[in-house]
């Protein structure tokens, strides 16, 4: 990573600043950005989030153990499950009191919050509304329907947008332990829920052909919209396992550096 030079350990590969890009290569290690003068080992993740204020480790804990413990709810209880995780994964985001934060890191975080924090209240809306259209017996609110789809898929959509950047913002976390393991399962948990995205358009592809080719052909196959229930319900369960194990990594690496 760096060389030694006249003593001093200089930068010797092209790293943008976190805060502005500005290319820090040939820069010493210890010195501060030349263009915006944020300490260039911010940038090299080498400013240990160990030496962090107690009490913001001890929020970010409390946030691993919150979005492991919703995570697994998920499963069994959906949206309450997805409730209790986003309530650990804004703890997760909260900034570091007193710390100069990288622009790049600022802009992951907020987007992330904005995402899975509107999604959440969306669910929330959602259900409640649900509810009381059944409660009430107001079966007219159905008429509706078409707006429900639609909230339905914003509400999801920007909760998922809000998670894979939380993703990346959680492997900057992890890049400040030194944990490269945690690191690397942050990203590869970002990879995987790009392509459940990707599957999920993909399914959706085959199910409006396989619905034009009813409609207009009169080709019907019994089999293609079972196929197509169990691919959906077998991409969530693998995607349930790998966030909940991500949770329960980065919970033991938070909880080793105490
Ligand atoms: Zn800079």
């Amino acid at each position: 990573m760096s060389a030694t030079l006249s003593g001093h350990a200089v930068l010797d590969r092209d790293t943008p600043c976190l805060n502005c890009g500005y290319n820090l290569r040939t820069q010493p290690v210890t010195a501060d950005c030349p263009e915006c003068g944020m300490a260039v080992s911010i940038s090299l993740r080498n400013d240990g989030l160990a030496d962090a204020p107690p009490g913001y480790r001890r929020r970010l804990r409390h946030g691993a153990a919150w979005w492991l413990i919703g995570t697994l709810l998920t499963l069994p209880l959906l949206y309450v499950g997805v409730l209790v995780a986003a309530v650990g994964l804004w703890m997760l985001t909260a900034p570091q009191p007193g710390r100069a934060e990288p622009a790049a890191d600022r802009a992951l975080r907020r987007f992330g919050r904005l995402g899975f924090g509107l999604g959440a209240l969306g669910f929330l809306t959602l259900c409640v509304g649900l509810g009381y259209t059944v409660v009430t017996g107001q079966a007219r609110l159905f008429d509706a329907r078409q707006s429900f789809d639609i909230a339905f898929i914003l509400v999801h959509g920007a909760y998922t947008a809000g998670l894979i950047v939380t993703w990346r913002y959680l492997a900057g976390l992890a890049e400040r332990v030194g944990d490269a393991a945690v690191a690397g399962r942050m990203d590869h948990l970002r990879r995987c829920w790009i392509g459940a995205v990707v599957g999920l358009f993909a399914i959706g592809l085959v199910s409006t052909a396989a619905n034009w080719a009813y409609t207009r052909l009169s080709v019907y196959q019994p089999w293609v919209a079972p196929l197509l229930a169990a691919l959906i319900a077998a991409m969530l369960v693998w995607l349930w396992i790998e966030t909940w194990r991500a949770a329960w990594r980065l919970r033991g690496m938070l909880a080793a550096i105490g």
